[in-house]
């Protein structure tokens, strides 16, 4: 395993580490992260967002005889704890389901906006709490935030000093965070790459669009490439990886071999690749946000992936509600689609020509949304 520092924080983070939001059930959890930390992985993202509440638990329960071997991440996001208080109550909360005494890393989750930012570095808002939290041990070694906003709001939370970590979206489909990743490092903040296969669609082993990302020989899917393209980084602290079986750890942990010599003319050459990319079962969003500017406040960006994954994972039609609510874990997603007038504004900006009106009224319809 090879360790890169995480930002200033004083640690050393392995560069894949643990996602923690696709965990089939509890027994392979504890199978997957045991595997891992074998393997020298030795940082947990998780939530209590993921998997209906059980992430904390699962994978706390899996690493707490081995607690001295591993950095664990935990997250809030500001709406649900604007103030000092509000956020301690929901560290010692989460403690309480992941069964620890301390989490390592605290996550501001989700910043988007930059009156977030503001209203969570205010005197006892979020960032106080999580400070305070951190001198009471609670915390072991620092703050940091997720990110999907502008480049703009990026620099202002790295400027604020507050923060030694951001984790952004990004992989070699969707570059958007390639200037923050740069930002980040340059100023010692130690970035976190969450997707880091799209979402699994670069996992794929069927499509042979991406066969130049498979080892030499076919002996390894896409996410050969695709992870090699993120530890040739530098700037990238660690990848999370949403792992579903043990055996993708041990095909993560081989993505390392002779990974030392590889640099900017590698990346760049599976970039050129990439991007001349069609794949031959129709049109996929990309992740590249262009039409992420609504007008009227909704996401459409982040919805056309949703849409996405339910096709590629070959959801049954019948549990599309279900699979839009649970991607919307803390948001009322009825409300936000109401939103949506249809004025097909963000369609007229997709690169892939996708019919985004069109997958909104069908989420529309799945959701009971007029
Ligand atoms: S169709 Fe118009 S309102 Fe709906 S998401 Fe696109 S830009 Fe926003
Ligand atoms: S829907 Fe189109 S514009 Fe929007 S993120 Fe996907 S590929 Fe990009």
């Amino acid at each position: 395993m090879q360790y890169r520092p995480l930002g200033n924080s004083g640690v050393k983070v392995s560069v894949i580490s643990f996602g923690s939001m696709r965990y089939p059930d509890e027994e392979t959890a504890c199978r997957i992260l045991n595997r891992g930390l074998d393997l020298g992985l030795n940082y947990v993202d998780t939530s209590s967002g993921y998997i209906d509440g059980k992430s904390e638990q699962w994978s706390g329960a899996a690493i707490r005889r081995r607690r001295g071997e591993v950095y664990f991440s935990d997250k809030s996001a500001w709406a649900s704890a604007p103030k000092a208080d509000g956020v301690r109550a929901n560290i010692e909360r989460q403690l309480k389901a992941a069964g620890l005494d301390y989490f390592d890393f605290y996550q501001l989750w989700g910043l988007d906006k930059e009156e977030t930012l503001r209203e969570a570095l205010v005197k006892r808002g979020f960032v106080a709490g999580v400070r305070k939290a951190q001198r009471d041990g609670l915390i072991k070694h620092g703050l940091g935030f997720t990110f999907h906003g502008t480049p703009k709001l990026f620099r202002a939370a790295v400027d604020s000093g507050e923060f030694c970590c951001a984790t952004v979206s990004y992989n070699l489909m969707n570059r958007a965070e390639e200037p923050n990743i740069a930002y980040a490092a340059s100023k010692g903040v130690g970035v976190i790459v969450m997707n880091p296969l799209a979402g699994g669609l670069l996992g794929l082993a069927g499509d042979p669009a991406l066969d130049f990302l498979r080892r030499e020989g076919g002996k390894a899917g896409p996410w050969w490439g695709a992870l090699r393209f993120l530890h040739a980084n530098p700037g990238i602290t660690t990848s999370i990886v949403g792992f579903t079986a043990v055996a993708e750890v041990n095909q993560a942990a081989s993505t390392l071999k002779g990974v030392q010599g590889l640099g900017e003319d590698y990346r760049a050459d599976l970039v050129s690749r990439m991007d001349g990319v069609k794949f031959t079962e129709g049109h996929f969003c990309t992740g590249c946000g262009y039409c992420k500017e609504c007008p009227h406040g909704f996401k459409p960006t982040r919805f056309m992936q949703v849409m996405r994954d339910f096709e590629i994972y070959r959801v049954k039609a019948k549990d599309l509600t279900h699979w839009i609510l649970s991607k919307y874990p803390h948001q009322n997603i009825r409300e936000l689609m109401a939103k949506c007038c249809e004025c097909a504004q963000c369609q007229e900006k997709c690169p892939q020509h996708l019919e985004i009106v069109e997958s909104i009224r069908k989420g529309k319809a799945a959701l009971g949304v007029k």
